[in-house]
């Protein structure tokens, strides 16, 4: 099994897995890479091609490359694609009704090299949680890395921990956490370090528990369009995802009662109230179910004999509810306290990104890129309406001198030449003072706020259940400890 370039990148690109081409801060293309030579009549002569605003990137230039590299764009011919249409172009003669007719007896595209373009970039990056959060295909709101590092942490994920997540949507949380959790593939074929005998004759270790993420989804083309995007990366043996109503469902999985087991959970769910009746260690006592009735009128109660905990009874579990608005916290809380949950906490989490730039201002920066070339001091002002009205008053002259017929053409020739040389000149020597100049230290240093917050406002309910807490477990304790 190919690792997953989200848990293992390896120091250079591949063909067949993930990489993302980052054009510019919070702008990445995911692409998966392929080298097959062109097929068809519609595939470009260089094989597969990313084409950006950037420029055009065959995946030939993408592939073996190490993560980070500067890749120059190329020259592709996005309008007759592949070889033969090209070939016939050059050959002139064809129209586009010509190739397209002869499209039928086409024996594959002609493969031709990449060559590169004068101008065009963008940086190869290995995907990441981050990175694909900002890039994945939108299909509902997605929770954002601050939220998500935030949460993770609160919940105390760790590597071979089992996490509940509800509703999965687009996959942004499902990636973190899979990382999150991740301390190696459940059929790796060398043997875990900790089931390795520490000496030659003490038995082996039992294999550790491996990370796993169980995600619920109730809108099905999501959860089909998650599972092949799990599948895509590499991540199937540590994400499983399951289509289902959790509300109504629960989060068990009866074709294997040993799962999920989990020691964490993450609802990002409506109404998550709802389906926290699932998330218990023992069947609702009456009165228990009672009051959960009256908070939410439509629960029912698995009887006790085929009642089965999606939790792990060894461990403490830790939940996080995600919900905009302070009515469904309350609800939320509400159940909670009546399932004997605990340490309940809320948080909501501001977040908003700085951005720390130089700006110029100045006549002197005229025709300069990323600067702002208006008068910074009053003197400029006065010296450029001086300027401007210089040159009205010029050009008012020379209709006059036209209509009285009395003007000397010669003379208007080069006082006209004069004007536009001088506009000329002055951005010549602008420039020529730039290249002396140490732009990027110059101007006022400025630091703004993102006006917008990019994270999706929400509440975080915290809360934490207790272990499982048996009669024998008191009695062994009580043996143990007095
Ligand atoms: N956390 C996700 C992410 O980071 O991409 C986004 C979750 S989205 C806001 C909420 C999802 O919950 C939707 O896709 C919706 O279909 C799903 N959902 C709503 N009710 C559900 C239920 N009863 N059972 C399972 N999923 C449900």
């Amino acid at each position: 099994m190919a690792p997953s370039p989200f848990l293992d990148p390896g120091p250079t690109s591949s063909a067949n897995s993930l990489a993302l081409l980052h054009l510019k801060r919070d702008m990445l293309i995911p692409t998966v890479l392929d080298n097959a030579p062109p097929t068809s009549e519609t595939d470009y002569a260089e094989g597969k091609v990313a084409n950006t605003r950037f420029g055009s990137f065959p995946h030939s230039t993408l592939i073996d490359q190490p993560w980070g590299s500067q890749i120059l764009a190329s020259n592709v011919d996005t309008g007759s694609r592949g070889g033969r249409g090209k070939k016939r172009k050059r050959e002139g003669g064809d129209t586009p009704k010509d190739v397209e007719g002869d499209g039928e007896d086409f024996k594959g595209g002609k493969s031709q090299a990449a060559e590169a373009a004068k101008s065009g970039f963008i940086h190869l990056v290995p995907p990441t949680p981050e990175a694909w959060t900002i890039s994945l295909p939108h299909r509902t709101q997605v929770v954002y890395t601050p939220d998500y590092s935030y949460i993770l942490q609160k919940l105390r994920a760790r590597p071979g921990d089992h996490i509940i997540e509800a509703g999965a949507g687009s996959g942004s949380f499902t990636h973190a956490a899979a990382r999150a959790v991740f301390n190696g593939y459940p059929d790796a074929e060398a043997a875990p370090v900790e089931s390795l005998p520490a000496n030659g004759t003490s038995p082996p270790k039992k294999p550790a528990r491996r990370g796993k993420v169980y995600s619920f989804e109730f809108h099905e083309p999501r959860a089909v369009q998650l599972t092949s995007e799990i599948a895509e990366h590499g991540l199937s043996s540590v994400v499983r995802v399951t289509n289902r109503d959790v509300y109504n469902e629960g989060f068990c999985l009866p074709e294997s009662p040993s799962e999920p087991a989990a020691d964490c959970i993450f609802l990002d769910l409506p109404a998550p109230w709802l389906a926290l009746k699932h998330l218990t260690r023992t069947a609702l006592s009456t009165p228990t179910l009672n009051s959960l009735k009256s908070s939410t009128p439509h629960t029912t109660s698995t009887p006790a004999a085929t009642f089965t905990s999606p939790l792990n009874p060894k461990s403490t579990t830790r939940i996080c509810t995600f919900s905009p608005c302070i009515e469904q916290v309350q609800r939320t809380i509400t159940a909670m306290r009546q399932l004997g949950w605990v340490e309940i906490t809320m948080s909501e989490l501001q977040h908003h990104r700085i951005d720390v730039r130089r700006e110029r201002v100045g006549l002197a920066e005229e025709g300069l890129r990323g600067a702002n070339a208006s008068a910074a001091t009053v003197e400029e002002a006065v010296k450029k309406l001086r300027e401007v009205e210089g040159r009205f008053k010029a050009f008012h002259n020379s209709q006059k001198d036209e209509e009285d017929d009395s003007k000397d053409k010669s003379k208007e020739g080069s006082s006209k030449g004069k004007r536009k040389m001088t506009k000329q000149q002055r951005l010549e020597s602008i420039q020529a003072a730039a290249e002396s100049r140490n732009l990027f230290k110059e101007g006022r240093l400025l630091h703004r706020t993102e006006p917008e917050l990019k994270t999706h406002t929400s509440y975080l309910v915290f809360a934490v259940l207790p272990r499982q807490w048996t009669k024998g477990d008191e009695e062994r304790c009580r043996k143990k400890w007095g």
